[in-house]
């Protein structure tokens, strides 16, 4: 194997758990960001600020999108199973008050996918006098993002990784990153793809409302549940008529509300798209349009739905990222061998970067032990004698355990 470096363009969910993961396999890697993954929190440009986050196949177009999500909820089971911070699991519902046109992809890929009947007496999350015409639950993982992310920037920094804050410029890239010093580019780079690709990016705008002490919703059995409720247009749509879901994740000490997923573009900063409408008034809450409406149909969902009640004095923060969509607004994964440095490329994660992540990570670590031969154990990092290299794929279980007994030191 050679000892040249990979080079990894993005200190985001996708490059800091490929630059891990890779890591963790043996090569010697270094990440550059144009964004610093601490210092640049809340810059709606670099998405892995703002995942609320689900463990769940949002907002993301990929014919390989089942072989990522199966492959990523190993890994999040086993780190869950390890204890790495900031992962739980619980009952997750996914409600429609219009008729879905058809039934998402992901549906049997969820564990513990049950449908519930509409018209029995059965326990659903909606807002009241509208009506449901679709619900489902499983039993997915959810990552407590702040904590989830500290977590993962440490386990960076113990494993030694460099970092550099700097930008790339992708039409330099043969001469920053010299055959001599490097044998492979990998391009995690979010919303830096709008460079290589010279024209604005396909994007969905989110925005969130965080609450601090935010109850902990329980459904009748008691059990903690999260919810993605779609209402009829009439109540929640953007002004092109697409449905909108409201949702409500739980952290500890707060609460994620959420949500919009506005297609457009930015242009010289300008948003150039869709928007949001609704008919409710609101009342209680001074948060500016559109939190408002976010904060407001959602407290009636939990306070219609549970025991629960949130008011407006438990604002914390309101918050506006962006989803970026890949070319024809999928996700891209491709392997370019046509240049003196190969590159991989990986961006275009839409609503599903941390969902997706290790699966791509795993994915990355393969076409990398394709292209250079994989590593050999003397040159594996010392602090990981026992990650074993007897396989082309990444064992989830042995990470997980690895990455717990790190983060537990
Ligand atoms: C409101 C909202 C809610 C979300 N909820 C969820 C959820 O529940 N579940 C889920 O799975 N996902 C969710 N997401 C999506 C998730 O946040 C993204 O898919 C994910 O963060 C993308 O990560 P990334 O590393 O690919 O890109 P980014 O986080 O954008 O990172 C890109 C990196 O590339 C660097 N870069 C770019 N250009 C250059 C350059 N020229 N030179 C050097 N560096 C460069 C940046 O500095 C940055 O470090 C949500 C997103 C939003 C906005």
């Amino acid at each position: 194997m050679s000892l040249k470096k990979i080079a990894i363009v993005g200190a985001g969910v996708t490059g800091l758990t490929t630059a891990i993961l890779l890591r963790l396999s043996g090569y010697k890697v270094e990440v550059f960001s144009r964004e610093h993954p601490v210092i640049d929190y809340k810059n709606p440009f670099f998405a892995s600020s703002f995942p609320a986050a689900s463990i769940l196949p949002h907002s993301i177009k990929s014919p390989i999108s089942k072989k990522l999500f199966l492959r990523s909820t190993q890994f999040y089971h086993q780190l869950f199973e390890h204890n790495f911070p900031g992962i739980q699991r619980q009952i997750h519902y996914e409600v429609f008050s219009e008729a879905l046109k058809n039934n998402p992809t992901y549906l049997p890929w969820l564990p513990g996918y049950t449908e519930i009947p509409v018209t029995g007496r059965y326990f659903i999350p909606h807002l009241p006098n509208n009506p449901i015409s679709r619900a489902w639950k499983s039993s997915i993982f959810f990552v407590d993002w702040p904590i989830y992310w500290k977590s993962l920037l440490s386990t960076f920094t113990t494993l030694e990784i460099p970092l550099v804050i700097e930008s790339i410029d992708f039409s330099q890239i043969d001469s920053q990153f010299p055959t001599n010093d490097y044998s492979l580019a990998i391009l995690a780079c979010g919303s830096g793809f709008e460079e290589i690709q010279n024209k604005p990016l396909s994007l969905l705008k989110g925005h969130l409302v965080e609450i601090s002490k935010g109850p902990t919703l329980r459904n009748p059995e008691g059990e903690l549940f999260s919810y993605n409720y779609t209402p009829p247009t009439k109540v929640y749509r953007t002004l092109n008529g697409k449905a909108q879901d409201i949702y409500s994740y739980p952290r500890s000490g707060s609460m994620i509300l959420g949500g919009s997923r506005i297609t457009g573009h930015l242009i010289d900063g300008e948003w150039i798209g869709d928007g949001l409408l609704t008919n409710y008034n609101f009342i209680e809450s001074k948060l500016e349009w559109p939190y408002a409406a976010i904060f407001e149909l959602n407290k009636i969902l939990i306070e219609h739905s549970t025991n629960a009640t949130i008011d407006a004095s438990q604002i914390k923060s309101q918050l506006l990222g962006y989803r970026y969509l890949g070319p024809n607004s999928s996700l891209c994964l491709k392997v370019d061998i046509g240049r003196n440095l190969p590159h991989i490329h990986a961006y275009g994660l839409g609503g599903a970067g941390v969902t997706l992540s290790w699966g791509l990570a795993n994915e990355i670590v393969t076409k990398t032990n394709e292209l250079l031969g994989k590593p050999s154990i003397n040159s594996t990092h010392t602090l990981s004698p026992s990650i074993q290299h007897d396989s082309s794929i990444v064992k989830p279980e042995t990470i997980a355990s690895y990455l717990a007994k790190l983060n537990s030191v």
